[in-house]
């Protein structure tokens, strides 16, 4: 009779079917989801196999050796493995497969010479949780070191993940040196002793948390995309005008507070409508693209580039004067039109310039303003960048 209120096979039993249920609503969750994310159905894959090793393990002794340790282990290791794989292409990376197929066909190999072989239930443990340590604390290290994790702190699914990672890493790996330094004695996995309690009832814990990371990663992902849909031109990937507007009144609020200036360009391609006719809509589309893209590179970090409408754009310069955006506009109008021998049209564009004033009502006037400057530059020649007269500043 046990001492204790649970016993290992509970705890393992309990977290088996209770995975069983998270495997679900994340299969739920990925058949739902309204835009698709990238390494859902490969966790959701994991989640299964996971759910499948508990419930064999938690099976132990009842059923055969075959299915509880060689088949229970196996498909622990591989459902891990499929995390990881998920996560790999949710990043947009690819997972290298052959190493960690190996690596799992080795350990399962191992795994079945201490059952039935040189039956050790300490070696099992040891080659099991020490593998399984050090893929979770890869995975989790995979997740700190990407670039996306500048965003980290931001993204509640990538530090739930990476959190529990770090603690299932931090279980396994304390259980196997328990194993490899501490002689085990009769215990086997399911023994109601303390250890085994602790151990089985902490990574159960840790799995269930993880299959909720990985759901709160796929909705931080939907919507991400989403807030991207909202505030991006499908067409250029420049802002759209809404976000915009939203930019400018942010720099005029800012402006007011500190004193500030800022500046606007306005930004046309000039006879456009010619390289439509002559080239094709679809050249025109890929010189727009390629225009945005150019004129995101040559500004500053913290300049906003948004397509206006139609071939104009809009950049807005903050913390700029008029003399450092005519540098800037000078600039632009040479090297955004570079087309660096891609399949493009030669074609210019046209500049107009104005910088915020106190005297400016809203941000609608000083837009108006860079536009008058605009027509100038297309009344002047085109190919050029002409300034705004200034607001009068009160
Ligand atoms: P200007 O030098 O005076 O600016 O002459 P323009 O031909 O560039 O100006 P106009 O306003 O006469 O024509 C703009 C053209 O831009 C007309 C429109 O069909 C085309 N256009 C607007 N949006 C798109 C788009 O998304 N893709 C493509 N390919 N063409 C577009
Ligand atoms: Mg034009
Ligand atoms: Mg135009």
């Amino acid at each position: 009779m046990s001492g204790y209120a649970l016993d290992p096979r509970t705890t393992v039993l309990i977290g088996g079917i209770t995975s069983g249920l998270m495997a679900l609503v994340l299969s739920l969750l990925a058949r739902a989801t309204p835009l698709p994310v990238p390494g859902l159905w490969t966790w959701v894959g994991g989640a299964w196999l996971v759910f499948s090793a508990l419930l064999l393990v938690g099976l132990r002794d009842w059923v055969a050796h075959l299915a509880t340790v060689t088949m229970g282990n196996a498909a622990l290791i591989l459902g891990y493995i499929l995390w990881l794989a998920g996560t790999h292409r949710h990043l947009g990376q690819r997972i290298r497969w052959t190493p960690w197929l190996v690596a799992w066909a080795l350990a399962t190999a191992a795994v079945s010479w201490f059952i039935f072989v040189e039956p050790s239930f300490r070696m099992r443990v040891v080659i099991v949780a020490s593998f399984c340590a050090v893929l979770s604390a890869h995975h989790a290290l995979l997740l700190v070191r990407h670039p996306r994790a500048v965003r980290f702190g931001q993204s509640i699914g990538t530090s739930t993940t990476c959190t529990w990672l770090f603690l299932l890493s931090a279980v396994y790996g304390a259980r196997a040196l328990h194993a490899a330094w501490y002689p085990q004695g009769d215990i086997g996995l399911l023994t109601p002793d303390a250890v085994q309690i602790v151990y089985t009832g902490s990574f159960t814990i840790c799995n269930l948390m993880l299959v909720i990371g990985y759901a709160t990663m796929a909705s931080d992902h939907v919507r991400a995309c989403i807030e991207d849909q909202a505030t991006h031109d499908p067409l250029t990937g420049g802002l759209n005008r809404q976000a915009l507007m939203d930019s400018l009144e942010r720099e005029r609020a800012r402006s007011a507070r500190t004193g500030q200036p800022f500046s606007v360009a306005m930004l046309d391609v000039d006879h456009f409508k010619k390289i439509n006719d002559s080239h094709g809509h679809p050249t025109g589309d890929r010189v727009l693209v390629h225009l945005c893209r150019r004129m995101s590179a040559l500004v500053r970090p913290n300049d906003v580039v948004a397509r206006y409408g139609g071939e104009e754009f809009v950049i807005v310069m903050p913390e700029t004067t008029l003399g450092a955006a005519w540098q800037a506009g000078q600039r632009i109008l040479t090297q955004a039109v570079q087309v660096d021998g891609q399949p493009l049209p030669p074609f210019t564009i046209s500049i107009g310039l104005a910088q915020w004033s106190s005297a400016d009502n809203s941000v609608e006037t000083v837009i108006a303003r860079a536009d008058a400057a605009l027509y100038a530059a297309k009344a002047n020649g085109r190919n050029r960048v002409e300034v705004g007269g200034s607001a009068i500043s009160v």
